[in-house]
């Protein structure tokens, strides 16, 4: 198991404490996942035998655990935070003992990516227990970044922007989508990364489908080329950021669109201050890009929250109502896509700050164009 030394264990296990009090749940349930890593720095596996760090509202948080992963979880931040570790064996009831560790809990928080078999085995283990999201309990916590873990997007960021420094250097006519992402999730993981989390490479008219991935379309000159990636650090925190290219020039209509799609960006990242709404945010990108004829095509939320997850709170958002503060991480990535021809998306992850915004990513908004004769 990595440790992870971002962690204020003991802190963020009594903020834990104090907002499930707040919430009036008498315990949160955490199994392996993003709010057990950022409660602990304990990067478990996910198995069928339960993994579960019970925090009660009241008295001291316990890991019950298989007793094969008691070393493991012994070795991670949990040991050096001082949290008990229960192991089981393996022809023990481990839902049993959770619910003995919170006798009489009326109403208990379950993490949101509880496996099903865990949610509905604790639910016959305490069946008087109202069962609730952990989301919205822990959401406070998780959404407010503090210096250390903003330290650490920046590094993300800085370790993302160096991968596509290089990406003009893979994006040679005649090659796939597909040997081009090869060469990136290399490039991500030699910047730091510890994982690829994805790699879009959507040359041509594949850049009309914001979320498509690669594939075995060769990129020819004149091809515009939205790149859009991200990996997690060692740190436990990711990182995301899309640049669109050209290859040799670009055509006409894509560089109008480009100049709106630029300028509706820079507008909405300049938006971005402690008070502003989400939905603002969202608004100020979109309403530009709607002035200048292309609101239809431009077909997705404007930023998502960003941490030990890609995505996260706060969604930037219409609709979103919840006010920025200080410490929120997101993504700010409007884009223009026309169906059969071509797309473009620019996305940075910004931090709010006291007084405005602080951008992570910092490579060009200006479009890429790169020079086909160039061969290595
Ligand atoms: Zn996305
Ligand atoms: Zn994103
Ligand atoms: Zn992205």
């Amino acid at each position: 198991m990595t440790s992870v030394d971002s962690f204020a264990d003991a802190d963020r296990l009594v903020a834990a404490q104090e907002v499930a009090r707040r919430a009036e749940v008498d315990a949160v349930l955490v199994t392996p996942g993003p709010d057990l890593l950022y409660l602990t720095g304990y990067r478990a596996i996910a198995l069928e035998r339960l993994t579960c760090l019970v925090v009660p509202a009241e008295g001291d948080p316990v890991l019950v655990a298989p007793g094969l992963e008691v070393p493991a979880a012994q070795a991670s931040p949990v040991g050096a935070a001082g949290v008990s570790i229960r192991g089981w064996a393996e022809t023990d009831d481990p839902y049993a003992l959770v619910a003995s560790l919170i006798p009489g809990a009326r109403d208990v928080a379950l993490t949101d990516s509880m496996a099903a078999t865990a949610v509905l085995h604790l639910r016959d283990a305490m069946p008087k227990a109202r069962q609730q999201l952990a989301g919205p309990v822990l959401r406070e916590l998780r959404m407010i970044k503090s210096e250390r873990e903003i330290e650490h997007l920046r590094r993300a960021g800085r370790a993302i922007d160096s991968v596509h420094e290089q990406v003009p250097d893979f994006l040679r006519p005649g090659r796939t989508e597909r040997e081009i992402g090869e060469d990136i999730a290399e490039a991500i993981l030699a910047a730091g990364h510890t994982v690829v989390d994805f790699v879009i490479v959507a040359s041509g008219p594949n850049g009309a489908s914001p979320h498509h991935e690669v594939s075995d379309r060769r990129i020819v000159v004149g091809d515009p080329v939205v790149v859009d990636i991200g990996g997690t650090m060692a740190s436990g925190y990711c990182s995301d950021s899309t640049r669109t290219y050209a290859i040799g020039h670009a055509p006409d209509d894509f560089l109008d669109y480009y100049a709106v799609l630029r300028d509706a960006q820079r507008a909405a990242v300049e938006s971005v201050r402690p008070g502003v709404t989400a939905e603002a945010v969202d608004a100020v990108a979109r309403s530009l890009i709607t002035a200048s004829g292309y609101g239809e095509r431009f077909i997705h939320r404007t930023g998502h929250g960003i941490g030990l997850e890609t995505h996260d709170e706060p969604y930037i958002v219409q609709g979103n109502v919840e006010m920025l503060r200080v410490g929120m991480a997101f993504s700010v990535e409007p884009g223009i896509y026309l169906p059969g021809k071509h797309g473009a998306r620019i996305e940075d992850i910004v931090v709010v700050t006291p007084d405005g915004v602080e951008a992570l990513n910092n490579t060009t908004h200006d479009l890429v164009v790169t020079d086909p004769a160039f061969s290595s």
